[in-house]
C-alpha cells in the first residue's frame, strides 16, 4: 500500500526524521491558509499523487509569495499530471502539500529496501541525488553504495558512519546521517515498510540534512497491525476494481485481454491464464477468490467481472478442496440472477460436491456453458468471444 508524500513525511516525523514544516490543502482557499501559517517568504507548492517524476512535469513549483500560492495552487488542483511514472493517462491531483522552501546546497538520493536475496534491510545511496535512480544504475553504478543491516544486531553506528562516508558528509553533517540512519531504520521495521524512499536528501545552505521527498510502501499483509496507515489510503489513487474487490478480500489485478477469469489460488489462476492463451486469447484479469470462499464473494467477484467493458466472456474455472462446488455454483446462479449475463459464461468445475455444483447450474434454466476439464473449459470460451 502507498501513501501520499505529505502523509509519509507525517509518519517519519513520528520518528524524529527531520522534514521542513508544511500543511496539506484540499483547496486553493486552503493552500493560501497553509502558506499564511507557514514562515515565507519562499514556499513550495507540490502536487501530491502517487508517482514520482512531479518536479519535471510542473507538478513541484518553488515560489516567492503567498499570491503565487494561490496560483500554483488554483493550476494545480483539478489538473491531470502526467509523468514518467504516471503512463500516458496521468494522475489528477485532488491535494497539494504547501511547504516552507528550503535553500539547497546538494541533493542525494537514500533508500531502504527489504533485499530479498540476502534476506536484509538495505540502505541504497548515492551523492547522485534529485534524480531518476534508475538512469544513475545505468550509467554511473559506482556512484550507488549499499549498506545492509544485519537483522540480528540491528541499525548500529556503523551503518550510519558507512552511510555518512558514502555521501562524503564530514564533522556535524555526518552526525546527522548517522542519527538519520538510526530513525529511518526505527520507522521501516516499526511500521513494516517495504520501501522507504528519500529523493532528494538534501544538506541545505545553513548545514542541515533534510528529507525534501519522501515516499513510503507498506507490506499489505502487516496493514492488520497498523490501523493508522489503513487510513492513510486514498482510494482515488486506486484501481476502481481493485478497491472493490479487496473489500471483499479478492485478489484482483487487471490486465487486457478480453476473457474475464474466476478462480481459485494462484497456480490454478496462472494454468488458466496460459491455456486461454494458448487458445489464441487474453485473460481480461486475474481474479483469485481464495480456498474458502463464500456465496457473497462469489457473487461480488462475478459483478466485479461483469462490470468490467473489456470483458467478451468469462470463465468460471474452480477446483473444489475446502471449497464446495455448489457453494460457487449457488454463488454464480445468484450473481447471475441479480445483476444479469450479457456475456458468454463457461463454467468448469471439479472436486468436493461437482455433481451437486453441475446439477445446481443445469437446473437454473440460465444460459450458463457447463465445460468439463482445463482444455474444454478454455476452448469453449474462446470459441465464444470469438462469436462463435
Ligand atoms: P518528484 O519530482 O516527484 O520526485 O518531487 P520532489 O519532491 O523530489 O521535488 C522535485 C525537485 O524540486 C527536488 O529534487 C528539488 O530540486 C526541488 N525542490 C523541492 N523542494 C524544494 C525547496 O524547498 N527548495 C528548492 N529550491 N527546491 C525544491
Ligand atoms: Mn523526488
Amino acid at each position: 500500500m502507498n501513501i501520499h508524500e505529505y502523509q509519509a513525511k507525517a509518519v517519519l516525523r513520528e520518528f524524529g526524521v527531520p522534514t521542513t514544516r508544511g500543511i496539506a490543502a484540499f483547496s486553493t482557499e486552503e493552500a493560501v491558509n497553509a502558506a499564511q501559517q507557514l514562515e515565507g517568504p519562499v514556499y513550495v507548492v507540490k502536487a501530491q499523487i502517487h508517482a514520482g517524476g512531479r518536479g519535471k512535469a510542473g507538478g513541484v513549483k518553488v515560489v516567492r509569495a503567498v499570491e503565487d500560492v494561490e496560483v500554483e495552487a488554483k493550476r494545480l488542483l483539478g489538473s491531470v499530471l502526467v509523468t514518467h511514472q504516471t503512463g500516458p493517462r496521468g494522475k489528477e491531483v485532488h491535494r497539494i502539500y504547501v511547504e516552507e522552501g528550503s535553500s539547497i546546497d546538494r541533493e542525494f538520493y537514500l533508500s531502504v529496501l527489504v533485499d530479498r536475496t540476502t534476506s536484509r534491510i538495505a540502505f541504497v545511496v548515492s551523492t547522485e541525488g534529485g534524480m531518476d535512480i534508475e538512469h544513475v544504475a545505468k550509467e554511473t553504478p559506482e556512484k550507488i553504495v549499499t549498506v545492509e543491516v544485519d537483522p540480528a544486531t540491528g541499525v548500529m553506528p556503523h551503518h550510519g558512519r558507512r552511510v555518512a562516508s558514502a555521501l562524503r558528509l564530514t564533522g556535524d553533517l555526518a552526525k546527522q546521517a548517522e542519527n538519520l540512519v538510526t530513525k529511518l531504520y526505527n520507522a521501516f521495521v516499526a511500521k513494516d515498510m517495504t520501501m522507504l524512499e528519500i529523493n532528494p536528501l538534501v544538506v541545505t545552505k545553513d548545514g542541515q540534512l533534510i528529507c525534501l521527498d519522501a515516499k513510503i510502501g507498506f507490506e499489505g499483509n502487516a496493514l492488520y497491525r497498523h490501523p493508522d496507515v489503513v487510513a492513510l489510503r486514498d482510494l482515488t489513487e486506486e484501481d476502481d476494481k481493485e478497491v472493490e474487490a479487496s473489500k471483499f478480500d479478492l485478489n484482483y489485478i487487471a490486465l487486457d485481454g478480453t476473457i474475464g477469469c474466476m478462480v481459485n489460488g494462484a497456480g490454478l489462476a496462472m494454468a488458466t491464464m496460459d491455456i486461454i492463451k494458448l487458445y489464441g486469447e487474453a485473460p481480461a484479469n486475474f481474479l483469485d477468490v481464495g480456498g474458502g470462499a463464500s456465496k457473497d464473494k462469489v457473487t461480488a467477484a462475478f459483478k466485479i467481472l461483469s462490470s468490467d467493458p473489456n470483458v467478451k466472456g468469462i470463465l468460471i474455472n474452480i477446483f473444489g478442496g475446502i471449497m464446495r462446488c455448489d457453494v460457487i455454483a449457488g454463488g454464480v446462479v445468484e450473481a447471475v440472477k441479480e445483476v444479469g449475463l450479457s456475456v458468454p459464461l463457461v463454467v468448469r468445475l471439479e472436486g468436493t460436491n461437482v455433481d451437486l455444483g453441475k446439477k445446481i447450474i443445469a437446473d437454473s434454466g440460465l444460459n450458463v456453458v457447463s465445460a468439463d476439464d482445463l482444455d474444454d473449459a478454455a476452448q469453449k470460451i474462446v470459441k465464444a468471444v470469438r462469436g462463435g
